[in-house]
């Protein structure tokens, strides 16, 4: 089956075409300053590469044509006419707890997807944008399958998903523990069990997302139980620039002596903390690894923040799910930080977490890098949400 995948969102737009029987990426780019001055990236291997400014993208629907477009382009295409794709899958952030798994989008869907926009009112409006501009162009027969980022996170049960405020506010406001980043977690969970050759139901698992935006999910038989985002990605670990969980008390406290209003804190909470707010260097964990090894003090704390901050989850998910088999690190700093990983790993000796230096020193492929006689097994997996959207949306097309 053929599936477009696509991530909307407020001016942009990330596809992929994908072949999901053979799990190959056909094509893939983004439309970027839709409704500016549209900039448009097409790749396809073995095809000319496409990188062209000024696109007239006024909307995200003419972003949908130019990526028809492109794909069917004689010269640089990878498929004869529209008609070839077969299903259109969405990412999709917030589902609440309307939607525990992903869905085939009709009006009902639509409607709910709707209500869900107060629990992220940045998100999801580009993604329901991003589903009519399909629609409009490609018709209402081209089935479309929503994802959503927190439906993973669902089987949570209320004691990890309750915050201790007055109850009223979770009945009344929908205010508990959502979690993000639930498509990669789920995929490398998955792959995580293929590749220990084990039964997922079997298994207790620490899923380490970390990127740009970071979070940790505690997955016990296949089933997430706790994660460190909530109510939204702003909590739990330091990130690229946002703070994760810290003291409500500091809010108050600081706008006062700032004058500063809800949404300057927020901005700054969001845009201005994390590694960046305490480095004053970079979100780029390879610009702080440099700073810091050329003696940038700020930028070595941010480090140590970070990962002292991952080994504290591992140890609090381990903890929570009486035991753990096998801790998987993913995305940019997961995936590539070879000095990260051993940084939060050090020290789990106790636990029965032992790093092998060689194995460790190895970049965006699957691999365990932990020491033989570990007995928890770390394991290296690149995460691949647009492949997971595609399998689930050929599973319900
Ligand atoms: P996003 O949350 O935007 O999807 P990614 O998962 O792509 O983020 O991660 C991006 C981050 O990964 C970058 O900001 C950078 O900090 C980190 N990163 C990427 N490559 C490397 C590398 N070689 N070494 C260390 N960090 C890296």
């Amino acid at each position: 089956m053929k599936v477009l995948v696509i991530n909307a969102g407020s001016s942009s737009l990330k596809y992929q075409l994908l072949d999901t029987n053979s799990r190959e990426v056909l094509a893939k780019g983004l439309c970027e300053r839709i409704g500016i001055d549209g900039k448009f990236t097409y790749k396809a291997p073995g095809k000319p590469t496409v990188d062209a400014a000024d696109v007239a993208m006024p909307t995200h629907a003419e972003a949908i044509q130019a990526v028809l477009a492109a794909l069917v382009n004689p010269e640089g295409g990878v498929i004869s006419s529209m008609s070839e794709i077969d299903a259109v899958g969405h990412r999709v952030v917030h589902g609440a707890e309307t939607f525990a798994c992903s869905v085939r989008i009709d009006d009902k869907v639509m409607a709910a997807l709707e209500e869900c926009v107060p629990l992220a009112p940045l998100h999801n409006p580009a993604n329901i944008t991003g589903i009519k501009a399909c629609t409009a162009v490609m018709g209402p027969n081209v089935p479309q399958v929503a994802v959503f980022d927190t439906a993973f996170h669902q089987t949570m049960p209320p004691v990890a998903y309750t915050y201790p405020l007055p109850y009223e506010y979770y009945e009344r406001d929908k205010v508990r523990r959502y979690g993000f980043h639930g498509t990669s977690h789920r995929y490398v969970t998955q792959r995580a069990a293929d590749m220990l050759g084990k039964p997922i139901e079997s298994l207790k698992l620490i899923s380490c997302h970390l990127g740009n935006g970071s979070s940790i999910a505690a997955v016990s038989g296949g089933k997430s139980v706790d994660t460190s985002m909530g109510f939204t990605p702003l909590a739990g670990l330091p990130m690229g620039t946002r703070s994760g969980d810290l003291d409500a008390g500091i809010l108050e406290y600081l706008m006062n002596r700032h004058g500063m209003d809800i949404k300057e804190m927020v901005s700054v909470l969001n845009k201005k903390s994390g590694v960046l707010g305490v480095s004053g260097v970079s979100s780029d964990f390879r610009d702080l690894g440099s700073a810091a090894e050329g003696g940038n003090q700020r930028a070595a704390l941010a480090l140590d923040m970070f990962s002292y901050g991952v080994k504290k989850y591992i140890g609090a998910y381990a903890a929570a799910m009486g035991g753990v088999d096998a801790v998987i690190f993913t995305a940019g700093v997961g995936e590539n930080d070879a000095q990260q990983r051993m940084a939060i790993a050090s020290g789990l000796e106790f636990m029965g977490i032992k790093m092998d230096p060689d194995a460790n020193n190895i970049r965006g492929k699957e691999a365990v890098i932990s020491a033989i006689d570990s007995k928890v097994t770390v394991l290296l997996i690149p995460t691949n949400e647009e492949l997971m959207i595609a399998l689930d949306t050929a599973e319900l097309a």
